[in-house]
């Protein structure tokens, strides 16, 4: 298992400029809670699961099984 950012580079920085605008939150969601905080609830749970292989919901991360 291996996480990495997206290859694309431009995207990478697009997320980072929004994860700094919004201290740390998902800049693709609305809420700014414990949840949606980088690496987001949701990520994590996709990080702990075998069978998933993919982006993040902002396409920042890369999870390769
Ligand atoms: S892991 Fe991805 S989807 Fe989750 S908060 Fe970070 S950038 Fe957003």
């Amino acid at each position: 298992m291996k996480i990495r950012f997206n290859e694309n580079e431009e995207v990478v920085r697009i997320v980072q400029e929004g994860l700094k605008e919004r201290g740390g939150y998902c800049p693709c969601r609305m809420e700014s809670t414990d949840d949606t905080k980088c690496m987001c609830k949701e990520f994590r749970e996709q990080i702990r699961d075998p069978d998933f292989e993919g982006y993040c919901h902002c396409m920042l991360y890369y999870k390769e099984k």
